[in-house]
């Protein structure tokens, strides 16, 4: 699976996902029910699945999408849909086996499985798939992750026992698809590794390439003198004379406000720091006496090849983690695709 949400990692979920699909992935994950539709809406006839159950059931079955339940009543509620719409409805059951977020508890999962096939027995649903999600897959070792492995192995021995015969079963997102063989099962769901990166530990593995580049052109560059204040509350003041560069991209593009002062740009094979406050729409880098001119291309993040920071740098520099910076790429940027 192909996880597609928030518009593709802030790629742009249609590009995507049409590449996903053409690369062999077979499924697509999304995390709310518009994005689905939205896929559907776009021609793409591949199997979905809803990861949250957010949005419009109705709509959602008609469009044949996989929808998740994490309780007995949110089950009750497709099947009741379902009925009004005269189409069974694709639905999958997801256990909470220690994320502590979506999902039924151990205590909870009989009264979901049961709901879920008495719903299926009046015709109103097909229980496609069992799923889990790890808590702490990007941390190598750590004892969670067998537990979780174990506690979905009851789950899914349970809900088999009762007669769910799903098409598959899965638990793996990247970092454990990547790090843990066993969790694999029927499908991993990929999200982060779709786009080259990932939350281990020291970012993605390097055969994993980073798909997004980050790039601007200068809007401006000027010669200031010593002592000048650069942009909003004079946060950084020149020590000499020297050349500032006006840089189109701000807080409202995704470049993060805490960014000012960190040595992430990169221009003319070096790096050089945020000059002063990152503002909504720009900020400034101060080049000292690098000739830049107006137009000349910078570049924040990308795969690294040329010593620029990548987008899993900008996260470390950040307290932050790649995904973060990814997905706050905000919509005025235009996305290119190569
Ligand atoms: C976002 C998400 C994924 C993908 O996670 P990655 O770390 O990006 O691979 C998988 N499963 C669920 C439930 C998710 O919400």
């Amino acid at each position: 699976m192909a996880v597609v949400k928030a518009d593709g990692y802030g790629h742009g979920m249609m590009p995507a996902a049409r590449a996903a699909l053409a690369g062999g992935a077979t499924w697509l994950g999304v995390a709310d029910m518009s994005e689905g539709l939205a896929l559907r809406r776009a021609g793409i006839t591949a199997p979905v699945l809803c990861l949250m159950a957010v949005g419009e059931p109705a709509d959602a079955i008609a469009g044949g999408i996989d929808l998740t339940a994490g309780s007995a009543a949110f089950a009750a509620a497709v099947a009741a849909v379902a009925q009004r719409a005269g189409v069974p409805a694709r639905l999958q059951l997801k256990a909470d086996t220690g994320l502590g977020r979506g999902g039924a508890t151990r205590a909870d999962w009989p009264a979901l499985v049961d709901a879920a096939l008495a719903a299926q027995a009046r015709g109103l649903v097909r229980v496609t798939g069992l799923w889990s999600h790890f808590a702490c897959a990007d941390m190598p070792g750590h004892p969670s992750v067998a537990a979780q492995l174990a506690a979905f192995a009851d789950a899914v021995a349970l809900a088999e026992k009762a007669g769910v015969t799903p098409e598959i079963r899965h638990i793996a997102n990247t970092a454990a698809g990547l790090t843990v063989p066993e969790s694999r099962l029927d499908l991993v769901r990929f999200g982060g590794a779709v786009y080259g990166l990932s939350t281990l530990p020291g970012g993605a593995p390097g055969w994993l390439r980073p798909a997004m580049t980050l790039r601007a052109r200068l809007a401006l560059v000027k010669r200031v003198p010593p002592g000048s204040g650069v942009s909003y509350g004079h946060r950084y003041v020149t020590a000499r004379e020297t050349r500032l560069g006006l840089v189109p991209l701000g807080y409202a593009d995704g470049v993060p406000r805490a960014a000012t002062g960190l040595p992430l740009v990169s221009a003319r094979g070096r790096r050089w720091p945020v000059a002063g406050t990152v503002c909504m729409d720009q900020f400034v880098v101060d080049f000292g006496d690098e000739p830049v001119s107006e137009g000349e291309e910078v570049v924040l993040f990308g795969p690294g090849d040329d010593g620029e920071a990548t987008a899993q740098e900008w996260g470390e520099a950040l307290a932050t983690i790649s995904y973060d910076i990814a997905t706050g790429i905000g919509g005025r940027v235009a996305r290119v695709y190569r």
